[in-house]
């Protein structure tokens, strides 16, 4: 499992590491809330870059202890020089948290969906031995190669074993990422990633799959046959990596991961929860239906109920599958963005019930022109890339003051409305 990190690929989601989450005041669930974090800057020890080889030199036992060699450790980090900015990174809070819809409308867009059927379609005797070897659904794979790295058009840029032995000599999380920093290692030593190939997110997730090199060393496999499990230079590699990920997950064959269901009015819904799961007879009882009005049918198969905005908004059954996605990376709104790429790849529409909000979210067409229109308004926001960081929240901000709108660095339909119109 990853660490809950932001992915390179996405706005930080909804679902902030546990340590954001202590900081708020209230349940996030169902409201847009744009919140302003107090800086985690708590006179944090400047880091010494001359500690950095002291600390190399004492992390070389440990390194041999998890099964390094001692040639191969002093060969890959002689010319290793810290890199500070990881750090900042580490401790980075978006003071922008994102709801769900504003997270789903980038990740699952009818671009992804293109993408991924076009994906499918080149790879598709490749995802069908993938599939027929680990009994996985080729769809969902397809789905986290798709949010995971933009089928392989966003594998991040930072040489890991610069990262993750900075993140190794200072900052919060040394042990675990030392652990992270001698397995990456033991990927460049045994020569299946080259280490000059092997760049990633900040934190060390990296190629078309983004596994942490633990995760790597655990489950990555070679299925092209050449001799070496590639997850930055073989896509077959990455995907039969992912469907075994997902095999050794729990994965069902056949099964699904869920469904979206409709409530009946005044439903209770203190018993929801992805974990709290109940015989799907049970959940019929209490007048639960598919999402047309059929009946759910009975059975004890055991379903959660997922309710991601609150019981005003979509509501999910999740079955054993759901949990096998949310293990690769744990956040229930990334398992679902998973899920229901899935779906739409396989002919599924968008859900039935409307996100309960009235200025719903943007695909990323949609942010890119958002971008473009930022910028012809003269807002330095850098590339145009549909990507919101902190650079176009403020230029966002900037223009709803002078709309006279809510200034919360949100950018939804009724923003790009208001600047696609006369200046
Ligand atoms: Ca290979």
């Amino acid at each position: 499992m990853k660490p809950p990190f932001q992915t390179i690929n996405a706005d930080p989601g909804p679902q902030a590491p546990a340590k954001i989450r202590g900081r708020l005041k209230s349940p996030l669930q169902g409201v847009a809330i744009a919140l302003f974090l107090a800086s985690a800057a708590q006179a944090a020890p400047v880091p010494d870059p001359a500690r950095f080889a002291p600390c190399l030199a004492e992390l070389k036992p440990d390194a041999q202890g998890r099964g390094v060699s001692g040639a191969a450790f002093d060969r890959l980090t002689a010319s290793l020089v810290p890199d500070m900015k990881v750090l900042e990174l580490l401790d980075y809070q978006p003071e922008f948290r994102t709801a769900i819809w504003d997270y789903l409308s980038a990740l699952v867009d009818d671009e992804r969906v293109a993408d991924g059927r076009a994906m499918q379609a080149q790879w598709s005797e490749v995802l069908a031995a993938v599939s027929a070897r680990y009994r996985v659904d080729p769809a969902t794979v397809v789905a986290v190669w798709g949010v995971e790295s933009n089928f392989g058009r966003n594998f991040g840029a930072r040489p890991l074993l610069t990262s993750l032995s900075t993140l190794s000599c200072y900052g919060r999380r040394q042990a675990y990422f030392r652990g992270e920093f001698f397995d990456a290692l033991k990927i460049v030593d045994s020569g299946d990633v080259k280490a000059e190939q092997l760049t990633g997110s900040w934190a060390g997730a990296f190629g078309h799959t983004q596994f942490m090199p633990s995760t790597f060393l655990r489950l990555a496999v070679d299925f092209d046959g050449d001799g070496r499990r590639d997850l930055v230079g073989s896509v077959p590699d990455a995907l039969a990596s992912t469907a075994n990920f997902l095999k050794k997950a729990g994965w069902r064959e056949g099964e699904p991961w869920g469904y979206e269901v409709r409530l009946p009015s005044g439903f209770d819904a203190s018993n929801a929860g992805r974990r709290n799961k109940q015989p799907l007879a049970s959940w019929s009882a209490r007048g639960i239906t598919r999402i047309d009005g059929s009946p759910l049918g009975g059975g004890d198969a055991p379903a959660g109920l997922m309710l991601p905005a609150g019981p005003r908004g979509p509501a999910f059954l999740v079955f054993r599958n759901f949990d096998a996605i949310y293990g690769y990376n744990a956040a229930e709104s990334y398992a679902l963005a998973i899920a229901h790429l899935a779906d739409r790849l396989k002919g599924g529409q968008p859900f039935a019930t409307p996100w309960p909000t009235d200025d719903p979210g943007l695909s990323r067409v949609e942010r890119r022109e958002l971008q473009t229109l930022l910028i012809a308004r003269g807002h330095a926001i850098g590339t145009v890339d549909g990507m919101l960081g902190d650079a176009s929240r403020a230029a966002i901000r900037a223009e709803q003051q002078r709309l006279g709108q809510t200034v919360d660095g949100r950018a939804g339909q009724k923003l790009l409305t208001a600047l696609r119109g006369p200046r």
